[in-house]
């Protein structure tokens, strides 16, 4: 599934949607380059997740951020500065994979064989000064099917 935002509001808009509708345990993959806008779509989800917006905005510094939502918890990841696999797996990051929030790593393809069979993977291309496509690739089918209801209703 493909979509292009024009601006970042509508990436936030894309996100919230998601949010909204992915179901409990999910892991966002989010991969692209430096600016891509993987922070962006992220604070997105957490806010269509139930996150508060002043939580949301806060700059990120740690490798690991939980965010409480009315309607799931966040975790949300930054693998970027990750060293490797094992340093990610004492972050304790399988532990949030299999709870009942969603998971969301920035810089994915830094911890590949970490990530769990099931997942949403987001790829993120800059395709113009403020467009931006995003790449939407479930590995299940239940998972495709939530993907698809959240689409449904972004406009
Ligand atoms: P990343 O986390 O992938 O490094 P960020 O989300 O931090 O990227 O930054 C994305 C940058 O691109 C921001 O400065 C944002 O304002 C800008 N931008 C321009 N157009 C878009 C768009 N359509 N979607 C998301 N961000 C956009
Ligand atoms: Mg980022």
């Amino acid at each position: 599934m493909r979509i292009t935002t024009q601006n970042e509001a509508q990436t936030l808009a894309l996100g919230r949607a998601l949010g909204a509708q992915l179901p409990p345990g999910t892991v966002i993959a989010l991969v692209g380059t430096l600016g891509a806008g993987k922070t962006a779509l992220a604070r997105g989800i957490s806010l269509g997740a139930g996150v508060p917006e002043e939580l949301v905005s806060s700059p990120t510094f740690m490798l690991v951020h939980e965010y409480p939502g009315t309607r799931l918890p966040v975790y949300h990841f930054d693998a970027y500065r990750v060293a490797d696999d094992d340093e990610f797996l004492e972050l304790g990051a399988e532990d949030y994979f299999y709870s009942a929030g969603l998971s969301l790593v920035e810089w994915a393809d830094r911890v590949t064989r970490c990530l769990p069979p099931e997942h949403l993977r987001i790829e993120i291309r800059v395709s113009g000064a403020d467009q931006r496509q995003f790449d939407l690739l479930a590995t299940s089918a239940a998972l495709t099917a939530a993907l698809e209801q959240a689409l449904a209703h972004f406009s």
